[in-house]
């Protein structure tokens, strides 16, 4: 069982369908989790705008369901006026929560545009308008890939606190003691928002193995290496990767962790079960 009572963070993580079938399937996984009485639902959005228009649809259609969406809008490639004109839809739109980020450039696309870093976005964010958004900022628990060093990240993240941000969500990692080793350096640092453990349910190794790579999020050897043997068996991988990620999630509610982000890829089941197991009651936020 849960320590750390009622006010546990929750949150989960969807990205904009492509089709208006993916639409139809999204809606009813939002309202499977919707039981679970997330603090918002977050929408990704494709570096250099690639997604704009079905990243707004899908917050719209979260919003028009009576439930609080946090759109994710990354800077890279973009120009300030561009960035202020999805700022005032959001706003238009009642929408007080977004998950501000750099984005990595597409291939192809040329110029970096006028932000540089998250930071940049987050002071721009605020500059441009208040208090009125929550803004959530990426973490790194097993240091950002391109970063020169883990001191140099932690830096950097504190730049983007010290911006404005009023919340960390990490990367996806599978090693709870390099979560608890980074809440440790960010407390040393003078940062003081909660940082929320981001989870990624395991469903199918290839993609999985793919996406770590990227983003440089470690899979520990042992646990590649069964993924890898049971290869189209998806059922088992399920099974493990429920287990082992139900553990994990359990160590970091029982050590302080404020609660958890789920990347759900658009899926509710892993999310439902992870709950179940937890024995997390649905009223969370
Ligand atoms: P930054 O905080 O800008 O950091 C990027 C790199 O630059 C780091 O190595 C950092 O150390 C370095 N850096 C920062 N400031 C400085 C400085 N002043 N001088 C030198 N170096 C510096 N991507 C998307 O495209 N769309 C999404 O919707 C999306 N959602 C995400 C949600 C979460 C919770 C997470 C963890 C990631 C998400 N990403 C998304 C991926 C993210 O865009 C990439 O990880 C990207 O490479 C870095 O983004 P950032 O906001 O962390 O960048």
């Amino acid at each position: 069982m849960v320590t750390g009572g009622s006010r546990m963070w929750s949150s989960f993580e969807f990205f904009p369908p492509k089709t208006a079938e993916g639409f139809e399937r999204l809606r009813e996984v939002r309202d499977q989790l919707a039981v679970l009485e997330p603090r918002f639902f977050s929408v990704t959005y494709g570096a250099g705008g690639s997604t704009r228009e079905p990243s707004l649809a899908a917050v719209l259609d979260i919003r028009a369901a009576g439930l609080t969406a946090a759109p994710h809008l990354s800077c890279i490639g973009a120009t300030r006026d561009s960035i202020r004109e999805v700022l005032a839809q959001y706003r238009e739109h009642g929408i007080r929560h977004i998950v501000a980020l750099r984005g990595d450039l597409p291939s192809g696309m040329a110029g970096i545009g006028e932000f540089r870093y998250a930071s940049d976005l987050v002071a721009f964010i605020r500059a441009e308008t208040g208090a009125w958004f929550d803004i959530a900022v990426a973490a790194y628990p097993e240091v950002h890939p391109q970063a020169r060093s883990a001191a140099e990240d932690l830096l950097h993240f504190k730049t983007k606190i010290d911006a404005g941000a009023n919340l960390a969500i990490t990367q996806y990692f599978f090693n709870a003691d390099a979560y608890f080793a980074f809440v440790d350096d960010c407390g040393k640092a003078g940062i003081s928002v909660p940082v929320v453990p981001g989870i990624m349910p395991i469903n199918n190794f290839a993609q999985l193995a793919r996406f770590s790579d990227a983003c440089g999020a470690e899979i520990p050897r042992w646990v590649r290496k069964k993924l890898e043997g049971w290869q189209d068996d998806i059922d088992s991988i399920r099974a493990f990767g429920l287990d082992l990620v139900t553990a994990m999630c359990q160590r970091l509610l029982d050590h302080g962790a404020p609660g958890l982000h789920i990347y759900t890829m658009n899926q509710a089941s892993a999310t439902l079960e992870i709950w179940r197991r937890l024995g997390l009651p649905p009223s969370v936020g």
